[in-house]
């Protein structure tokens, strides 16, 4: 490549779409490169969505899905879980803490469960919408009309990951639903006047550097609100048990970096399986190199060892006030503060770097 690593950072903030195979060069970059890839990122990320961390509480408050992706810890093949439903009452005590503990957004996480109905799911988002928290739900593919029911309820937003946008990777690891349909229902969402949330899983077995860089260009097709990725991690419970991670680990922290330079304007998480990719370091990472999300793992400490969708998944011991006190001390160390406000997408506050 004749180009500088400096030239294409003031290509990319400039706005130019890289092709596949130059997208799969800056993945691989190395030494100063890489760390001026993660530097335009961070500068990027500082002047669009400005320095504040907006902090999304998480309640996984289901782990019985009907579905069986291949890498997911919680299919339902997956005999050793030992599955549960949290209460209602105690989904509604969490969601008051988080409240409590400055979280702007709740996010209501569980497996493909049947049992929550549209009726079901939309009490709880009514009670939650009363407590004056944003609600993000993700509860996978859904019909339109259980979605336009949750809208109705007072949800802000929903993530639902297309994973990879390799049609036949995808059908390899996903047995129940077919890609057209989670794209589907990407488009319903944003009809209904959703803030639209998807994301990939990186390094997934058998995808190459350039499906990896097809899937970031594909995050810009589907002009989204939030985009969040992580690292594939081989669940030993999983037929994909015996996979590795890619053998060059700076390419994990590089995809956020361009997914950023990409979509100067989405919300990006720094996802938690980050910090089983590098212990208690990999958020920090992401974070310093294009992301401006965190999301704490606020479930009740008794069901989280049992929503373990990748191994080794961090705070699995913790409750959720010393995931908030953590949070408050890494950011306090990176020089960056928590968000105050409800953290809206940025087609909705229009405030560039002061949405805090
Ligand atoms: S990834 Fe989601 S839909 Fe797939 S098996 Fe796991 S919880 Fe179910």
């Amino acid at each position: 490549m004749a180009r500088t690593i400096q030239e294409w950072m003031t290509g990319l903030k400039a706005g130019e779409l890289p092709t596949v195979e130059e997208l799969a060069y800056l993945l691989t970059v190395r030494g100063d490169d890489s760390r001026l890839l993660l530097q335009a990122a961070d500068s990027v990320r500082a002047a669009v969505m400005g320095d504040a961390v907006h902090i999304r509480g998480i309640i996984e408050f289901s782990n019985i899905c009907r579905n069986d992706c291949l890498y997911c810890g919680i299919r339902r093949s997956n005999q050793t879980v030992t599955r549960y439903r949290i209460p209602d009452e105690e989904i509604l005590e969490t969601a008051a803490h988080a409240k409590e503990w400055g979280c702007g957004t709740v996010v209501l996480q569980s497996g493909e469960d049947p049992y929550y109905t549209a009726e079901r799911i939309s009490k709880l988002v009514r009670a939650i919408h009363a407590m004056d928290l944003a609600i993000t739900l993700s509860l996978g593919v859904r019909p339109r009309a259980e979605l336009a029911a949750f809208r109705e309820a007072g949800a802000d937003r929903y993530l639902l990951r297309f994973e990879t946008c390799n049609r036949e990777q995808f059908a390899r690891l996903h047995p129940d639903a077919p890609f057209e349909e989670r794209i589907r229902c990407l488009d319903d969402l944003r009809e209904l006047g959703f803030q639209v949330g998807s994301g990939f899983m990186i390094g997934l077995p058998g995808a190459s550097l350039e499906d990896l860089a097809r899937d970031l260009l594909f995050t810009r097709q589907l002009q989204l609100d939030m985009i969040g990725c992580g690292p594939f991690l081989a669940h030993p419970d999983t037929p994909l048990r015996e996979s590795g991670q890619l053998p060059d680990k700076s390419v994990y922290y590089h995809t956020i970096a361009l997914l950023r330079l990409l979509n100067p304007h989405a919300h990006i998480p720094a996802t938690t399986a980050f910090d089983a990719l590098d212990k208690e370091s990999g958020r920090n990472r992401v974070l310093e190199g294009g992301a401006n999300v965190f999301m704490p793992n606020l479930t009740p400490g008794k069901y989280r060892k049992l929503y373990l969708l990748y191994p080794d998944k961090p705070c699995v011991d913790e409750e959720g006030g010393a995931c908030m006190l953590c949070i408050r001390g890494r950011l306090r160390a990176l020089g960056r503060k928590m968000a105050t406000g409800r953290g809206d997408a940025w087609r909705l506050t229009n405030a560039g770097g002061n949405n805090a």
